[in-house]
């Protein structure tokens, strides 16, 4: 209301907000020049089949090596580089980076990785995925994009054509973080997703929550209804592993099976026998 946007234009003559937008600023700066001069690196995560027990694909999650601030994450500067357009060429960079480096993997590990709506908005991103694919001799059936609910908000026929489009390259459809945002269960009916990741908020605590349980269940039984396949994110405990595998989850990803790791981490990943830890009967 009028009361409380006079107190944040007030607000902006404050020293305090001038110093956020100078660091805010400054950070602009820095990422402008992280992509030309090396500083961005990637991080695999593996997802595993909790059938089969095996690892079955590692989510490339990209890192920013600063060189005063260190290591800084995904959620300080893909927010930033979203709003100054820079995903663009960054999501380019981490689409090829991730397709070279799985092409040293086995044939049946595949790669995730994440796209941003502003990529879908800004570029076309269809033939971005299909010339990485040309270029790094990358299989489209070993590629996942992961997309969160924000795309479909768009609600446009152009993001359906691009959707529909990636999908008869033969990659595969994923959509991130489901539950979170703000799209209704007609949405993801009428949008071509291969798979739909429970998001965290709901696996944290799901041993301990009744709704957090039966929401899992619910997303599950959605799934199944238009085939799509369930993994949950963010798995840290044997009792959220048992209750997921009870739900019917098929697939899952978490600190239970590893963080995510620098590229020279996989192969050690990759020779561990059983990374789905067993599961104690109780009976
Ligand atoms: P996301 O795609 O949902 O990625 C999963 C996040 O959960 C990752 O955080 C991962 O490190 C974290 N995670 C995995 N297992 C666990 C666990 O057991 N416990 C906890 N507490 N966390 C776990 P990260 O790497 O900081 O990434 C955060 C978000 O940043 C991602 O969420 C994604 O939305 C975005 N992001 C990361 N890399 C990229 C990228 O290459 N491109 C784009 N567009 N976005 C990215
Ligand atoms: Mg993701
Ligand atoms: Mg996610
Ligand atoms: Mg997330």
């Amino acid at each position: 209301d009028a009361k409380s946007e006079g107190r944040s234009t007030y607000r902006f003559f404050e020293p305090q907000m001038d110093q956020r937008l100078q660091a805010r600023r400054a950070l602009e700066l820095d990422l402008r020049g992280a992509l030309e001069h090396g500083e961005f690196e990637l991080h695999f995560q593996p997802l595993v089949n909790l059938t089969s027990r095996k690892i079955i694909c590692f989510e490339a999650l990209v890192r920013w090596a600063h060189p005063e601030r260190g290591l800084v994450p995904p959620s300080e500067f893909i927010p930033v580089a979203e709003e100054i357009g820079l995903i663009v060429p960054i999501g380019e960079w981490i689409l090829r980076q991730a397709c070279s480096e799985a092409m040293h993997w086995p044939e049946d590990i595949s790669v995730a990785v994440n796209l941003s709506s502003i990529q879908f908005q800004r570029s076309n991103v269809v033939r971005t995925v299909s010339q990485t694919l040309l270029e790094t001799g990358l299989p489209a059936n070993r590629l996942e994009l992961e997309i969160t609910e924000t795309v479909l908000l768009q609600e446009s026929d152009e993001t359906l054509t691009s959707l529909h489009a990636l999908r008869a390259l033969g990659v595969r459809l994923s959509m991130d973080d489901f539950g979170t945002g703000y799209s209704s269960l007609n949405y993801i009916r009428r949008f071509p997703f291969d798979k739909i990741k429970i998001d965290q908020c709901f696996v944290q605590d799901v041993a301990t929550n009744k709704d957090s349980l039966t929401i899992v269940h619910t997303i599950v039984a959605l799934g199944r209804s238009l085939e799509m396949t369930t993994t949950a994110e963010g798995v840290e405990t044997q009792e959220q592993l048992t209750m997921l595998r009870a739900a019917g989850c098929a697939e899952a990803q978490g600190s239970l099976f590893g963080m995510p790791t620098p590229a020279s981490g996989v192969a050690a990943l990759l020779q561990k026998p059983n990374p789905v830890p067993d599961i104690r009967s109780g009976r």
